[in-house]
């Protein structure tokens, strides 16, 4: 741009060199940078003050176009140019008029701006709005839409129906009155939308029919009532609004429970929308802005507030919703590459490793046990860290997977540890690895909280001098007194139980370890990106061989007699069962199955001669695990428990699994309960007992009756409860997306995450000029900063 020229007109579209190009026959040569850079210039200064819409619209597209501008051809080239000074007149004219307006009230307005600077914002205001997190432009401008309501066609009162829900745009015609209905005072205001008369009816808020003077324009939101000829709306939200064209005849926002009315939310964001000449575009590189074709950022904005129409609200939303998974992908690709950044090799000798393993398992590997094992040794080979998490259904299969890494370990020269959530659970990895790589000569050791002194540090010196290769543990594994010698490759079992500082903290045990977390938490891939969006990712996809999909039903508590005959049944025919309660004592305030009353129930009433234990948290470490024993042995045929035996407890005998309240929990969490029961080649059974009679909730219980698919389950899950609640999500650290939602917006997440991790590739610390811009909005160069968009 010329830069001798006055700052106030920068927006002058200079026509010089536009003038030189054209009689260079558009060879691209006449302006230094190139014609794309000369427009996109332009468009930029150009935008910074124009308000009229469809004209920064027509900019924002252009800028776009331009950027092509070297890969066009001629005939193109030369419409462009057209097009260019067609928008530079329209530019000088819009200016001249708002020139000769009355100077606007509204002040320059920068990003961060706070609020306080726009007209009638004063103390008060700003603290309401500081209180709804709303303290800058950006804070506001950020402060997206619920939903639209489109008004530019408003139904006509003529020809309303009966009981019909509308919004109507009126104009008061008359002194409001007051009319009883029973006990209660009915306000009625007599109004038209030209077409008909209408009599708008408030139940309970007698001020309406003295605050509603004739000429009061509203828009007006009810049920029709028609009564011998007469219209009536019994009106359940309504506006009242002066300026017609910022809240009638348009698209306009309705925003979630904000700080002000509606009217006031939208005078508030269209002042600001025209005030603030500074948006952040350059927090996303402008290239991929081009490669991406996606509006700019001042355009999205105004667009997702006020949209033109619904074209291009979807593009708006399509832009911000980019940023917002960009910025979240850069981050997690900066991760990735910090986990797998290692001071020295971490490349670990696998040697025999697996064929060793195969050998010594009873039973074949499934093809995808091979292909994932094959990922994690692939892995241990190069010398950077591996960072992947290993994915799969409820019974996949997961520990020998992991088996082999530890084996490589070993082998190697190195040591491995495997943490698991529960005492339970690690007890039982113990057992499995104690068989399978006690018989090829490696004896794991197994470090849990419940441990005393003398044992414990034995097995810390142990630990510490390296003579121990594996270790089976607890979070007692990653505790300031355990120190390994040489910590090669850590597991991390059901990672979802563990947060994101704990892993870290086991990983932290080396100098930095192979790290593997296994999920039988099944989540949609769409999620997996950002919740593991750091990890390269493994998925088991496969169940071993002969296992059949777990039969289950939905009952309600009338019918809890069947949970107890299914029980009865597999137990008649030698197998075991569990029960599952939510809770463990009776709860006075509610309703719910407690194991010990259930427990004592079915001891006195229904089967007084069923070998059953009770087992709960709060039980003794050590008497829960001699009362598992008992029933993996066999000795027990039922276990009437609590969600201790949610993860990965494997008693291939149990084959029936009976949920008592079955809606106090998540479907996922369903799902890895029934996986319980899932692991022999018997049919099992599932049966859920729902407390109430709640349709929705009987609803959502049967997604299980249908289907055995983890993956499935946890997508509706997803669909259902929101992606905050999802397993993993939360700990993983992921920050709340206010625009993009991960169901539907896969698409942009592929895109965005493909942009960022090259970016990262290409500029790990965000150093380049390009990139300033993102690297200012993320609040550093290395993912140190807020995660808060
Ligand atoms: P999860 O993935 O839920 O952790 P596990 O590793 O506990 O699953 O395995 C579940 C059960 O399946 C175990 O009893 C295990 O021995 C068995 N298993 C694992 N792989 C195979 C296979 N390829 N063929 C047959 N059984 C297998
Ligand atoms: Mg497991």
């Amino acid at each position: 741009m010329n830069s001798s020229k006055p700052k106030s007109e920068a927006w002058r579209l200079p026509r010089g060199p536009l003038q030189l190009e054209r009689r260079q026959d558009f060879a691209d040569d006449a302006i230094i940078g190139g014609v794309s850079g000369f427009v996109q210039q332009w468009v930029h200064q150009a935008s910074a003050v124009i308000s009229a819409r469809d004209l920064q619209a027509a900019l924002g597209k252009l800028a776009v176009e331009a950027a092509q501008y070297a890969e066009l051809g001629k005939p193109q080239r030369k419409a462009l140019l057209a097009e260019v000074e067609r928008l530079g007149s329209l530019v000088e004219q819009a200016m001249d008029k708002q020139r000769t307006r009355p100077p606007s009230v509204i002040p320059a307005l920068k990003w961060d701006s706070p609020l306080s600077q726009l007209p009638g914002i004063g103390p008060a205001r700003t603290e309401t709005l500081a209180k709804a997190g709303l303290a800058t432009v950006g804070d506001l401008l950020q402060y997206y839409p619920l939903r639209y309501e489109d008004r530019r066609q408003p139904q006509p009162v003529a020809g309303l129906q009966h009981r019909q829900s509308t919004t109507l745009v009126v104009t008061v015609t008359g002194e409001g009155y007051l009319a009883y209905r029973g006990s209660q005072k009915l306000a009625i205001v007599p109004a038209t939308d030209g077409s008909d008369l209408i009599n708008l009816t408030w139940f309970n808020q007698p001020y309406r029919a003295t605050q509603l003077k004739p000429g009061t324009k509203l828009v007006v939101t009810g049920m029709v009532r028609l009564h011998k000829g007469q219209a009536a709306l019994a009106v359940a939200e309504a506006e009242i609004v002066q300026d017609e064209e910022l809240h009638v005849r348009r698209i306009v926002p309705i925003y979630s429970a904000p700080p002000f009315s509606q009217v006031v939310m939208r005078k508030l964001v269209q002042a600001t929308l025209e005030g603030c000449n500074d948006y952040p575009e350059d927090r996303v590189p402008a290239e991929l802005l081009v490669e991406r074709d996606l509006m700019p950022l001042g355009q999205a904005f105004r667009e997702v507030h006020f949209p033109g129409n619904m074209e291009t609200l979807k593009e708006a939303r399509a832009r911000l919703a980019y940023d917002e998974l960009f910025a979240l992908q850069v981050r997690l690709a900066q991760r990735r590459r910090a986990a797998k950044a290692t001071p020295e090799s971490a490349a670990v000798e696998v040697g025999e490793a697996l064929a060793e393993l195969r050998a010594a398992l009873p039973f074949a590997l499934t093809r995808a046990q091979e292909r994932v094992m094959g990922e994690v040794l692939e892995d241990l080979r190069r010398p950077e860290a591996a960072n992947r998490l290993i994915h799969g259904d409820v019974g996949a299969g997961k520990t020998v997977v992991a088996a082999v890494a530890l084996l490589a370990a070993a082998r190697a020269g190195k040591q491995a540890a495997i943490m698991a959530p529960t005492e339970l659970l690690a007890q039982q990895h113990y057992r499995t690895l104690r068989e399978l790589l006690g018989a090829l000569g490696v004896e794991p050791v197994l470090l849990t909280g419940s441990m005393n002194g003398a044992e414990r540090r034995r097995l810390l010196t142990q630990l510490m001098t390296g003579e121990a290769a594996v270790a089976v543990g607890t979070h007692a594994l990653f505790q300031e007194s355990v120190a390994f010698k040489d910590l090669a490759v850590a597991v991390i079992d059901e990672q979802h139980r563990f947060g994101v500082r704990q892993r870290a903290m086991l990983v932290g045990k080396g100098p930095r370890p192979n790290c593997f977390v296994m999920s039988a938490t099944p989540i949609p891939r769409t999620l997996a990106l950002t919740a593991y969006g750091d990890f390269d990712v493994s998925i088991l996809d496969q169940l071993p061989p002969g296992r059949k999909p777990v039969v289950t039903e939905v009952t309600t508590r009338r019918e809890v007699g069947r949970g107890y005959r299914l029980i009865s049944d597999v137990v008649s025919r030698g197998r075991q069962a569990y029960m599952v309660c939510p809770i463990i004592e009776k709860n006075e305030g509610r309703h719910l199955a407690a194991a010990e009353s259930m427990y004592a129930k079915i001891r006195e009433d229904i089967f007084p001669s069923l070998k059953m234990a009770l087992v709960h948290g709060k039980m003794d470490a050590s008497e829960r695990e001699a009362i598992m024993e008992r029933f993996r042995a066999g000795e027990l045929e039922a276990l009437i428990a609590t969600t201790v035996i949610e993860v990965g407890v494997d008693v291939p005998n149990a084959t029936a699994i009976v949920i008592m309240n079955a809606e106090c929990f998540g479907l996922a969490q369903l799902h890895q309960l029934r996986g319980r029961v899932a692991r022999s080649s018997d049919q099992a059974y599932c049966l859920l007992v729902c407390g109430t009679g709640n349709l929705d909730t009987i609803e959502r219980l049967q997604v299980l009756e249908r289907t055995n698919d983890g993956f499935l389950v946890a997508e509706e899950d997803l669909r259902r409860r929101g992606p905050g609640e999802m397993a993993g999500t939360k700990q993983a650290g992921v920050p709340d997306l206010r625009m993009a939602d991960l169901l539907a917006d896969t698409r942009t997440l592929a895109v965005a995450r493909e942009d960022a991790f090259r970016l990262v590739d290409e500029d790990p610390k965000l150093e380049a000029p390009e990139n300033a811009g993102l690297r200012e909005w993320l609040g550093g160069e290395d993912g140190v900063g807020a995660w808060t968009l």
